[in-house]
């Protein structure tokens, strides 16, 4: 199945110049959700004890991805979103910084776990759940977009940890 036909491409979305790769259509189709997730639990990231996804499109692929491996799911959201005690970590955007928090006990140490967003651009929210985890005593056993944009390079920061994508755009 090409994955990349399931993707929308929105020009000027959410400010000019951003090209916006809409994923509505892929929720839209229960064969490319399949396929999309069955590829992401495909890669061998060795055990994994939990999945990690980033507010909030990541959501929507790493829940099923944490049910089909047969593990739980930890959310990784903006602040003041989480309930319970948080982690932080800040991260330096273009412009400015933005931040992620994680439950504290979302992740218990020596945990191995899986990170999972929708698409990885300057990878600055990737690099920061990797942080998030480190900070509960967790690893960071891989990272797993299913769009990457290449040629922002986002996998330099990510430090040492391995990074797939389903669908990569040079
Ligand atoms: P970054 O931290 O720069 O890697 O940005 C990644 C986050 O921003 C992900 O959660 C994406 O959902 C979102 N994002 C960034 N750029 C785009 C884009 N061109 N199309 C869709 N989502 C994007």
């Amino acid at each position: 199945m090409d994955l990349a036909s399931f993707l929308r491409d929105v020009p000027d979305f959410p400010k000019p110049g951003i090209l916006f790769k809409d994923i509505t259509p892929m929720l839209a189709s229960a064969e490319a959700m399949h396929a999309a997730v069955d590829q992401l639990a495909a890669f061998d990231f060795g055990k994994i004890d939990r999945v990690g996804a980033i507010e909030s499109r990541g959501f929507l692929f790493g829940v099923p991805l944490a049910m089909k491996l047969g593990v739980g799911f930890v959310p990784v959201r903006k602040p003041g979103k989480l309930p319970w005690k948080t982690n932080r970590v800040e991260y330096v955007l273009e412009y400015g910084t933005d931040a992620v928090e994680i439950h504290q006990d979302g992740v218990h140490a020596g945990e191995r776990v899986l990170l999972v967003d929708d698409l990885m651009a300057t990878g600055g929210t990737m690099g920061a759940a990797c942080q998030l985890v480190e900070a509960c005593g967790g690893t960071v056993a891989g990272c797993a977009c299913v769009v990457e944009l290449k040629f922002l390079n986002g996998r330099a920061r990510l430090g040492s940890h391995r990074f797939e994508s389903l669908i990569a755009i040079d």
